[in-house]
């Protein structure tokens, strides 16, 4: 491997004892994005300057004897919702196209403290809202495992720079799935913390009661100490929870002994074959890893799809009012305020924001509300106690991340439902604010491109759990290698039939 190239904690190390500078760390990154990016589209910023100063800034604490922090010289990729002082953050909208803002999020502060490098923004589907990065106004990006497949999303950009070795480490926001499914995608770790974990203060809101921030990284002890850095509690977010962030790095060895795990059965509906193959098959290892696993049923699950696309679409159609032409952004010059605004708001919002406004404004009206948005929160309500019931038996939960592999660019753009039906498996814990990670678990059938694709193995643990849910997911990682062994055993082996038969 080479030095520059390695994992977020073993470059951090590399770099904390002066054997390589982060200059230098940093300078492979940009310049592997200066010539590959083109065509992967990861990223809608470079911060070619920025990044060099910081990377200067940590060598420079290096020499004087002083700790740079557990991340010192890490390159990261920063989603373009989270708010960077006085470097434009877009949310891939025209709306807010060239606004700069005023204060950054506590994430990104909390990650110059521990010496990460932020070196770029990155693409996701306009305000958050999609899972595929095909509604960004920037353009698509593409899934480095093949470009003609859509990387996930919301957090596309993000999973992508991870994919592709542009990042060793990134920030996505998950507020239904857009951390795992990109994660799962793209074949990297993906992080959805408990709701209140990790401070929202600077992320652009979607859905306030829904959305959190979290890693992406290409191995769950890098992801760990990524979240102990950004977790923990925030007075600037009313939401935060007023814990410290414990070790999730301690509990990586700890395996899978004694412990209870339920496969979710209704997760597991209707998800593709070779989807379905690698998550019994990840079933299969946790036994053999010491757990019992059986089957579990989360009844409301079921409904978390439709509740879901009421509660969102309304928090939503709140929190967007805020975009009218005076406080931020663009704005469309007209004859009086009332037509600026809509004026404002036609031009600078793209069609899949403009639906989503016109459906939580509709659930939220006189006549409708308790049809449609209070109906749905009776059903998060339902959603919350089956999986407390869940985990009066079990310590965590399993499931597939997506119910197929990525799927090709345009292919579920003209059917909202369709696109809306890739959150199926991630929305749930979403609705119970849980925490729920993906996990990289060997690939899929072979494409028509004859690429197989990467699946991703979801785990779910209560409130509160993520040292089980970092404990399941490390040993799950640790068992992904013999599947991708065995996968490859199994290609040569159909390859080597194929030319005998031949
Ligand atoms: N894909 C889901 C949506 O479009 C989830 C998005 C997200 O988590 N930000 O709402």
């Amino acid at each position: 491997m080479n030095a520059l190239n390695k994992p977020a904690i073993e470059l951090a190390a590399a770099i904390r004892s002066g054997e390589i500078s982060a200059v230098s760390a940093v300078e492979a990154r940009l310049s592997e994005i200066a010539t590959r990016d083109a065509e992967i589209a990861a990223f809608v910023q470079v911060l070619n300057e920025e990044a060099l100063a910081a990377a200067t800034s940590v060598d420079d604490r290096v020499a004087t004897g002083e700790d740079p922090g557990p991340l010192a010289g890490v390159p990261i990729a920063l989603k373009d919702n989270l708010c960077t002082r006085g470097i434009p953050t877009t949310c891939c909208s025209r709306i807010l196209e060239g606004w700069k803002p005023p204060y950054e999020a506590t994430v990104v502060s909390r990650l110059r403290n521990a010496g990460a490098v932020v070196v770029g923004k990155t693409n996701l589907d306009e305000f958050a809202m999609g899972s595929s990065t095909e509604n960004s106004a920037f353009g698509t990006t593409r899934n480095p495992h093949d470009l003609s497949c859509v990387p996930g999303g919301s957090s596309g950009g993000s999973a992508a720079a991870v994919a592709a070795g542009f990042t060793p480490l990134a920030l996505g926001s998950d507020t239904g799935g857009s951390i795992r499914q990109p994660a799962a995608l793209c074949g990297v770790v993906g992080v959805k913390p408990t709701y209140g974990r990790v401070s929202r203060y600077g992320l652009i809101a979607f859905a306030s009661s829904l959305d959190q921030i979290g890693p992406f990284a290409t191995s769950v002890a890098d992801a760990a100490t990524l979240l102990e850095v950004i977790g923990g509690h925030d007075p600037a977010d009313s939401t935060s929870i007023p814990e410290a962030m414990p070790s999730l790095s301690e509990c990586l060895g700890r395996g899978v002994e004694g412990m209870r795990i339920g496969l979710v059965a209704e997760l597991c509906d209707g998800v593709s074959s070779d989807v379905a193959r690698r998550v019994s098959e990840a079933s299969e290892a946790l036994a053999g890893g010491g757990a019992t696993v059986e089957e579990v049923s989360v009844p409301a699950s079921r409904f978390g799809l439709s509740a879901y696309y009421l509660i969102a679409p309304a928090e939503a159609s709140s929190n967007l009012a805020r975009y009218d032409g005076v406080r931020y952004g663009m704005r469309t010059e007209s004859s009086n305020a009332v037509e600026m605004n809509i004026a404002t708001r036609t031009a600078g919002f793209g069609e899949e924001v403009k639906r989503r406004i016109m459906l939580g404004t509709f659930a939220l009206s006189a006549g409708y509300y308790d049809a449609y948005y209070g109906k749905a929160l009776k059903v998060r309500t339902l959603i919350i106690e089956d999986f407390n019931r869940a985990y009066e038996h079990f310590d965590a939960l399993i499931a597939p991340t997506s119910p197929t592999t990525a799927f090709e660019i345009g292919s579920r753009t003209d059917d909202p439902l369709e696109m809306y039906l890739s959150d199926v498996c991630t929305v749930p814990s979403s609705l119970a604010g849980h925490p729920a990670m993906s996990v990289p678990f060997g690939s899929g059938d072979v494409n028509e491109n004859n690429i197989c694709l990467p699946v991703g193995v979801q785990v779910l643990a209560p409130a509160m759990g993520e040292e089980t849910m970092f404990r399941v997911g490390a040993f799950l990682e640790s068992v992904a290698v013999n599947v991708a062994e065995s996968v490859a055993r199994e290609a040569l082996t159909s390859e080597a039939l194929t030319s005998r038969d031949g």
